[in-house]
């Protein structure tokens, strides 16, 4: 099996093909250390159990778990906080680069190339595809595409696919836990938060840092999602002023405070967009992670699909006398799953950026009654209650 992209998606697929008892070889482009993206994922408690059960994650991996989700926006009139809704919400936050170290390690039984970008992928009329690299070409029964939202295996089963733009943006950051107050702290020890404000909104939540489980190097991860800024065409806005800018418009006087006035740790704008491969695979091409569909990031998972992928490749190959009927099985399991993360993803966008409620208006059953609404009964370990 030839794996190309050895981030996440790329890691987990290749500890399903090793532990289903495949020869796996993964081609990654960067030659960076990939263990030192330090941004948060959020992923299910029951998922990470279920990985560390069957040893795609080190169960020594440090992760900042919450039970509660607590909705917040700025007083009216004041810059004072004022808690809108609290509800039952448990998740497991990982520090990105320390998830994917793990995922690394435990594909130590696969062939891992570094700085070895993928050209080219293209089925064999016998059977199988074949890999291109500047180096030469390899033969394989199974190809993954596993790189990314741009993916070039992508083109292959689903020529032309694009992802299509949600219109609005994502600045996505770090902040040392240090510049949290003291009752901000105590309330993000607990819960992750959910920062409303007119067009928008803010994610905020603790994750591990990357060098170790102490808490005191705990870092706070954030997610503001708002329109883009007004610039000049060709000229691009630096992140940093404008979430300042939002920050200062919008926020509470105390959340401004630790997003404007903090040194980050990191910081970095995204595009928010959807996308969907109408088969997440094609004999012997298979597609996972971003490559497979771009959800928006509201639903926190991209990385938990992923790894989804990557559980039910291993059980497909372990239950399926031939790859190619592995990857049936597997296209009839993860195509609706996709389908319905990206429908997910666009009904969190519209109510909680597009069209935002007055928040502040809102109190607990005003909440609870909006998102049932929201969700319209589709499903989502977020807003599981
Ligand atoms: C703001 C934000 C918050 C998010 N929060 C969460 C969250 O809380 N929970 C969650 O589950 N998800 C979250 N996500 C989504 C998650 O980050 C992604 O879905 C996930 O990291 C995708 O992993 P991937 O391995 O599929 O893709 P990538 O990480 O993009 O990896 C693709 C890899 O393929 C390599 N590659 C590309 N082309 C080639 C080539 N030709 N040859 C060789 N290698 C190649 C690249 O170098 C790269 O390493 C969030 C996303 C955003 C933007």
């Amino acid at each position: 099996m030839g794996v190309v992209g050895g981030s996440i998606a790329g890691c987990a697929m290749a500890v399903a093909g090793t532990r289903a008892g495949a020869d796996v070889t993964v081609y990654e482009r960067s030659d960076g250390a990939l263990q030192d993206r330090g941004l948060g994922i959020v992923i299910p408690p029951d998922l990470h159990g279920r990985l560390v059960e069957l040893g795609y994650l080190d169960a020594a991996m440090p992760t900042a778990p919450v039970a509660e989700h607590v909705w917040l926006a700025r007083s009216p009139g004041s810059g004072g906080t004022r808690e809108l809704a609290r509800q039952p919400s448990p998740v497991t936050p990982c520090n990105w680069g320390r998830l994917w170290q793990s995922l690394r390690a435990s594909a130590g039984g696969a062939r891992h190339h570094r700085g070895r970008p993928v050209t080219s992928v293209e089925r064999v009329p016998a059977g199988g595809a074949l890999i291109r690299t500047a180096d030469g070409e390899e033969a394989y029964d199974i190809v993954v595409g596993a790189d990314g939202h741009r993916s070039l295996t992508r083109q292959t089963v689903a020529p032309g696919l694009r992802p299509e733009p949600a219109g609005y943006l994502v600045w996505r950051g770090t902040i040392p836990v240090s510049a949290l107050t003291g009752r901000t702290l105590e309330l993000l020890r607990g819960a992750w938060v959910t920062l409303g404000f007119p067009g928008g909104h803010g994610i905020f939540y603790l994750i591990p840092g990357a060098a170790g489980g102490d808490p005191r190097e705990r870092l706070l991860a954030y997610a503001i999602y708002a329109s883009p800024p007004a610039s000049p065409p060709g000229e691009e806005r630096e992140p940093a002023p404008y979430v300042r800018e939002i920050a200062e418009e919008h926020f509470p006087d105390e959340w401004a405070g630790i997003v404007a006035r903090s040194e980050h740790a990191s910081l970095v704008c995204h595009p928010v967009a959807d996308l969907h491969a109408p088969r997440a695979a094609d004999p012997p091409f298979v597609l996972a992670g971003d490559a497979a569909g771009i959800t928006r990031p509201h639903t926190a998972s991209g990385a938990v699909k992923a790894l989804q992928d990557a559980l039910c490749l291993e059980r497909a190959l372990g239950a399926c006398a031939s790859p190619a009927e592995a990857l049936h099985r597997y296209t009839a399991e993860r195509t609706p799953e996709g389908a319905r993360l990206v429908e997910l993803g666009r009904r969190l966008g519209a109510a909680q950026v597009e069209r935002t409620p007055d928040w502040s208006a809102m109190g607990q059953a005003e909440v609870d009654t909006w998102f049932r609404a929201v969700l319209a009964g589709n499903r989502s370990y977020l807003y599981d209650y």
